[in-house]
């Protein structure tokens, strides 16, 4: 089933998740929904706060479908190794319409469970470093807007603004 998306602004986006108690039916049914919703954008990664419940689960796929074995999925995740620095142009699900230039490490190593409960370790360079960085500061509630600073925060900010105010956001 598609999820609606959560956009900027909505509360449970910003809020932090907590961990995953049970690999469960419920879990799975969460984690094929969000696949489903995240090919359907289309996105390359899509966390669990960004459709409304807050537990720590993220799906990423680079290829955005086109390579199954691209497609990850990390329950209660957390960073083991995080290093070098990359700068590139980011936009999100829940931010649709705006893209701004994130700062981002060039490395990124992350350990999790996979929908049954194993731990599994990725390593994510580039890309992939990138949308594992980006999903989990959305585990924390975090939107890449929000590690923006200055004008360029201020400008997106004013347009959703606005946006919401006239009822198209
Ligand atoms: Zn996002």
């Amino acid at each position: 089933m598609i999820r609606p998306i959560l956009r900027y602004g909505a509360p449970l986006l910003h809020a932090p998740a907590a961990e995953v108690p049970r690999f469960d039916a419920e879990l799975h049914q969460l984690i094929d929904d969000m696949i489903q919703t995240m090919y359907a954008a289309p996105g390359v990664g899509l966390a669990a706060t960004q459709v409304g419940v807050p537990l720590r689960v993220f799906v990423v796929d680079i290829s955005v479908g086109r390579n199954s074995s691209d497609l990850i999925v990390m329950v209660n995740p957390t960073f083991v190794e995080r290093d070098g620095v990359q700068l590139e142009d980011e936009g999100c699900l829940s931010v649709p319409g705006f893209n701004a230039t994130v700062v981002r490490p060039a490395r990124a190593v992350v350990r999790g469970c996979d929908r049954d409960g194993t731990e599994r370790t990725i390593e994510g360079r580039d890309l992939l470093a990138r949308a594992f960085q980006h999903e989990m500061d959305h585990l924390d509630g975090t939107v890449f807007v929000d590690r923006l600073r200055g004008i360029k925060r201020e400008l997106i900010v004013r347009k959703i603004h606005k946006l919401r105010k006239s009822g198209r956001w």
